[in-house]
């Protein structure tokens, strides 16, 4: 079958990694095949669009299509959460002119809307604004000015005009709108990643470490074991960014919403300040939204679009991802080919691979000790590949903290492991169980397996790092270096 790195061809091995979401656009048979072979490492579900069956349905095509090419996908269930919507109109759509007058009304009919008003499903949102704030429809692309309120109703003037769809979103410029905590919807869907298995589970419109620890604890009353990841998207997350973090597995940069709440020139800092942080917390950071917007209908990326996906690489975020691109996009396998393309170029430049190496940091535990010894060694010396034999791969996480060039193979007999370390830059999960072959020949055995899957050869220099009780989770205590043909 397929080659075994889930990120990569052989010869040069793609760090960064591809979230792609699910969608009508990528339903078609065969389709879930294509996308694994352009190169996605973990596939969005994603709960504000399609009901829980789509949900099902979908994440089983690419769970079927991943064993076909005898490797893991991650799945990652993302939330709606409170997301402020407008409800329908009878058109489908309209288009508001600049200047127009048009009221959001709360009594308003869900599949009433026209040129005059639309309902919303948010009940509170007249207590919520006052005369003077502007509302942004649809990530931006709609700018409302209030000019009155009462019991009911919203009574805005359009300032920019254009196409308004059904169920776009709604936000205040400034942030404040969205309340906190998770829906009865989310309440709902989580029991749904929980069935499904997901690997992550996204939560929407954070304000705080406690909407994380939450979610974290009705997703495993319902039996979920995956990461949680914390969208960063409203502008209570920023004032409450450390504990966000600290409470998260992953933490995504939401750059759809957020930009509309913070405004756009604030974004490019905060991505960096955001990458930083979060790899400095040993933390997965994912960048989204609008990467390659141009491609839900063009075949190729517009430049700036290259330098964006290029530019978040060299940021040092772990993941790229793509929402309508591939959900909706006339092209996916094309949008995550380019994706591909892109990444790689970016790699091969310096500042994605040298590293400060953590100099003033103090290490909390052995695995992460290691881990740095490890990444010191591996990029000073040189050497060829790092073979982590992990059991929740902490210790392969750990070493994708620090900036390298050099693949990190996570040999692990766990599958959530190995689905879970899809998302780790520079990590590429491989089964390998310890546990079926006698003490004495475990590293040997590790080699082998690396070299019958074709990604090292004799006379390559590794470093091997392991525990005492290899099958045991936390134990890694040791380092070695080894060259393949000469390890005992
Ligand atoms: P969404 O989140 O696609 O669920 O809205 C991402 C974003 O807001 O950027
Ligand atoms: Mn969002």
């Amino acid at each position: 079958m397929n080659t075994l790195l889930h990120s990569a061809d052989l010869a040069s091995p793609r760090r960064t990694k591809i979230v792609g979401t699910l969608g009508p656009g990528t339903d078609a048979p065969e389709r879930a095949l294509a996308l694994i072979k352009a190169g996605l490492d973990v596939a969005r579900v994603n709960f504000s669009h399609g009901g829980a069956g789509e949900v099902i349905k979908r994440t089983k095509a690419i769970r079927e299509a991943a064993e076909q090419f005898d490797r893991q996908i991650a799945i990652l269930a993302d939330l709606q959460g409170p997301k402020l919507r407008i409800t329908g109109f009878k058109e489908g759509k309209i288009i508001l002119e600049e200047g127009a007058r048009f009221i959001i009304d709360t009594r308003h009919g869900v599949k009433d809307g026209d040129l005059e008003r639309v309902g919303v499903t948010y009940k509170d949102l007249p207590k919520d604004v006052e005369v003077g704030d502007s509302l942004l429809l649809d990530d931006g692309n709609i700018k409302l000015l209030i000019e009155e309120i009462d019991e009911h109703q919203v009574i805005t003037r359009v300032i920019v005009g254009g196409k308004l769809s059904d169920s776009k979103g709604v936000n205040r410029q400034g942030g404040g709108l969205s309340v906190s905590s998770l829906t009865d919807k989310d309440h709902l869907d989580i029991g749904t990643a929980a069935k499904i298995e997901a690997d992550y589970l996204a939560v929407s419109f954070v304000h705080a470490a406690e909407d994380i620890h939450q979610a974290r604890r009705l997703f495993r009353e319902a039996g979920g074991s995956g990461g949680i990841v914390a969208k960063i998207e409203t502008s209570e997350a920023l004032s409450n960014i450390d504990e966000i973090i600290e409470a998260a597995d992953v933490v995504m940069i939401a750059r759809g919403d957020l930009g509309v709440e913070v405004g756009d020139a604030q974004l490019v800092g905060l991505q960096k300040k955001i990458i930083n942080h979060t790899r400095s917390r040993n933390r997965i950071v994912i960048t989204a939204t609008q990467m390659m917007q141009s491609m839900v209908d063009s075949p190729q990326p517009t430049r700036a679009e290259v330098m964006d996906v290029a530019n978040a690489v060299l940021d040092g975020t772990d993941a790229v991802m793509l929402s309508a691109e591939t959900a909706i996009g006339r092209h996916p396998e094309k949008v995550i080919e380019a994706m591909d393309r892109i990444c790689r170029g970016a790699e091969r430049e310096r500042i994605a691979v040298v590293s400060g190496h953590r100099m003033d940091s103090s290490f909390d535990n052995t695995d992460e000790a290691i881990a740095m010894a490890t990444m010191y060694t591996a990029n000073h010396m040189g050497a060829k590949a790092i073979v982590a034999l992990t059991e929740s791969g902490k210790t392969a996480k750990y070493m994708s903290r620090i900036s390298s060039g050099i693949p990190i193979y996570a040999l692990t007999r766990s599958i959530a492991t190995e689905r879970r370390a899809c998302l780790y830059r520079g990590v590429y999960p491989v089964f390998f169980d310890p546990t079926q072959i006698s003490e004495g020949t475990i590293n040997r055995g590790a080699v082998e397996e690396l070299v019958q899957r074709g990604a090292v050869k004799e006379g390559d220099l590794l470093i091997l790092t392991k525990g005492d009780f290899t099958g045991v989770a936390g134990g890694t205590n040791a380092m070695k270096i080894v060259t393949v043909g000469k390890v005992a």
